[in-house]
């Protein structure tokens, strides 16, 4: 047993050191006999990118008490080559995905951006800004994202502050990827630029926060986003501690799951932890559910009708002729059997 109390803290090491004595480690904790705690809960994920994920996943989902997500458009792992690939990618976003979602009974909205990364290719970068218009007014697109700063380059500067301005035009919430290295800085200057051009704070969600900047995100009228994303961005322990200290007001918490060694059921497990730590039903909800649907629904594209009771598709559905049970799958089959029939 290591000493609670030593001094040899690790200054880059984020974990409070006062909570870590009352949770124990993940050793003893199983997701199983967690699942039970949030029995009738609704989840919202408000970041997530299914178009790397699996039919699984959404099956997960599903039974964990997700009902609704946002897919924020993003850097698919590798540059793209050309402008087809870009328009490929956001009709997915707007078709395909929200189908395959819709089979689970999870609606699917999602926001489209440039990401940061693809900002820095300045001749695709000015063929991406010439279409985005033709994709943000579709039915489910509820902002602009993710965008922002990752290396804090010029051209990652001029995209964005293009398309605050698209944000402003369409009247449309504006979802802020802040960049991982030298966070601090890139959040501030991010914020600074989405004042600058006018934008309301209360439609602009900052994401992927930690301990270092939510207070500044918070005070300045800004949604602050948190991603529980294993060993990069927060852990849930100390999103838990987050929750304790700065409340539940403007506060939601996401998975940002991808094709990163990542987890669809952050949200769930969270709210587990939460429970666990005696927070209130009242604040999980809020943070798991009613504030990103509080901050996108500005966007006139999300109801919560079309997800608070709950809907369940039609298997037969198809989309453009192709359905997501191939060759006479049936929509629910025991993934824990050995059998595979
Ligand atoms: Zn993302």
């Amino acid at each position: 047993m290591c000493d609670q109390n030593s001094s040899t803290n690790n200054p880059s090491h984020f974990e409070n050191q006062n909570t870590s004595k009352e949770i124990p480690t993940h050793v003893d904790l199983r997701w199983d006999e967690y699942k039970e705690s949030i029995k009738g809960f609704k989840f919202f994920d408000p970041h997530i990118h299914m178009v790397s994920r699996t039919t699984d996943d959404y099956q997960n989902m599903a039974q964990a008490g997700i009902v609704a997500v946002i897919e924020p458009a993003f850097w698919v792992g590798q540059p793209r080559t050309g402008l087809s690939s870009f328009k490929d990618y956001y009709s997915s976003l707007v078709g395909w995905e929200r189908f395959r979602s819709s089979q689970f009974g999870i609606k699917h909205y999602c926001t489209i951006g440039l990401n940061s990364r693809e900002a820095n290719n300045e001749r695709l970068a000015e063929e991406v800004m010439e279409i985005l218009p033709l994709y943000i007014y579709k039915e489910g697109v509820v902002g602009i994202g993710e965008i922002g700063f990752d290396d804090q380059t010029d051209l990652e500067e001029k995209y964005y502050r293009l398309q605050l301005e698209l944000a402003k035009e369409a009247k449309l919430p504006v979802q802020i990827h802040t960049p991982h290295r030298d966070k601090k800085r890139g959040t501030e200057r991010s914020m600074a630029i989405a004042l600058e051009h006018g934008l309301d704070p209360s439609w602009v969600v900052v994401d992927h926060n930690n301990e270092e900047t939510v207070k500044s995100v918070l005070d300045q009228g800004f949604y602050a986003a948190f991603t529980i994303y294993p060993f990069t961005k927060m852990g849930n322990k100390r999103m838990v501690s987050i929750v304790e200290e700065y409340g539940s007001e403007r506060i939601m918490i996401n998975s940002s799951a991808d094709w990163g060694i990542s987890d669809p059921l952050a949200i769930p497990k969270t709210a587990a932890l939460m429970v666990s730590r005696g927070i209130s039903h009242e604040v999980i909800r809020k943070v798991t559910y009613e504030n990103a649907i509080e901050a996108f629904a500005k966007s006139g594209q999300l109801d919560v009708s079309d997800f608070e009771n709950g809907f369940s598709a039609d298997p037969s559905d198809k989309f453009h002729g192709n359905s997501v049970l191939r060759g006479g799958q049936q929509p629910k089959w025991n993934q824990n059997s050995l059998f595979i029939d």
